[in-house]
């Protein structure tokens, strides 16, 4: 199969005809294979019946009805899951992005080396509240991540190669940095496409004013992901672990002192006027502490890492 079109969508009952159609006339002028994987992130509007009957009529569709609202990020993960193209398009459901894009988002990925190619929308027809702040989202993310060819790294229009999509995980609000995802991931060819952008037809957007202090957090995550490998709270461990071990040679080499001096009969000092007892002391209580913190938010991370696990309702 060449291409799979993987689209998130919560409420979104207006658009879908529309845009299957669109991207079925898309794929039959360029005679590509293909799929359109729909994932349903819990809408509660009659989005799911609007897709259970364009399948009816459009063989190329699949698609996966979560039971709640987990949000873009994992409904793109299950979708990546899905996805079986040589080339997987993400695309958001309300019409704001162009499916006549395909075409050069696929061939710049099959014939042009890209592992992964980002939409710019470079002329946006969004409200000024929303572009001032992601002109900023994406300056940072710009200067941490090192990518610095991108200028819109949370467009909803995107091209990956298969192995991509396989090799990353998508969580939290991670959606807004995917390519950052890919680059860790080791693909390095991230190419910018210039995309067609329109205002949104139907309804409002689906994101809260929260959308921007989520974001900034998962900035954080990743700044510090990217510092201190995968699981950032070893760092405490490691630091707990090398205190709590020079207050343990300490502690032996204080004994060791004080037995050597009994075998040869010399005067000792009590080990408490011993400064170097003292060290040895705040030496191991650090050093557990810090330990404990590193497991403590091992197991956090852990825990709700199961938390983040979505609930699929129904698959067709
Ligand atoms: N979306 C989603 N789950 C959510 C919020 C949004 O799947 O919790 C989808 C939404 O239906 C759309 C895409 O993600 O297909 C982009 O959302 P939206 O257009 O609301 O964002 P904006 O264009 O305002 O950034
Ligand atoms: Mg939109």
């Amino acid at each position: 199969m060449d291409i799979s079109v993987v689209i998130p969508l919560y409420n979104e009952e207006e658009s879908l005809p529309e845009l299957t159609d669109w991207i079925r006339r898309v794929m039959n002028q360029h005679n590509f294979s293909y799929e359109i994987v729909l994932v349903d992130d819990g809408s509660t509007d009659t989005s799911w019946s609007v897709i259970e009957k364009l399948k009816t009529q459009h063989e190329q569709i699949s698609a996966v009805k979560f039971r709640r609202n987990y949000g873009k990020s994992a409904a793109l993960n299950v979708g990546f899951n899905i996805a079986e193209g040589d080339v997987v398009i993400t695309m958001d459901a309300d019409l704001q992005d162009s499916p006549d894009e395909i075409p050069e988002l696929y061939d710049r990925v099959m014939n042009k080396g890209a592992d992964l190619v980002s939409g710019w929308k470079q002329k946006r027809y969004d409200p000024l509240t929303k572009t001032i702040p992601t002109k900023l989202f994406n300056a940072a993310t710009r200067s941490m991540s090192g990518i610095h060819n991108l200028h819109d790294f949370n467009c909803g229009l995107k091209a990956y190669k298969k192995d991509v999509v396989k090799s990353i995980e998508v969580y939290g609000e991670m959606h807004r940095y995917i390519p950052v995802l890919a680059k860790w991931a080791g693909f390095t060819n991230i190419q910018e496409q210039i995309v067609q952008h329109y205002p949104r037809k139907y309804g409002t957007t689906k994101f809260g004013a929260g959308r921007f202090v989520k974001g900034f957090l998962d900035l954080m995550s990743i700044f510090f992901v990217g510092k201190f490998g995968k699981r950032p709270m070893h760092f405490f461990g490691a630091i707990g672990s090398i205190s709590f071990v020079i207050g343990f040679f300490i502690t032996l080499f204080l004994i060791f002192e004080k037995l050597m001096s009994i075998a040869n009969g010399t005067p000792y000092r009590n080990v408490t006027d011993q400064p170097l007892f003292y060290l040895s002391l705040v030496a191991i209580l650090i050093g557990t502490q810090l330990f404990l913190t590193g497991f403590i938010a091992e197991l956090v991370s852990r825990n709700s890492a199961d938390r983040n696990k979505y609930h699929i309702a129904k698959v067709i």
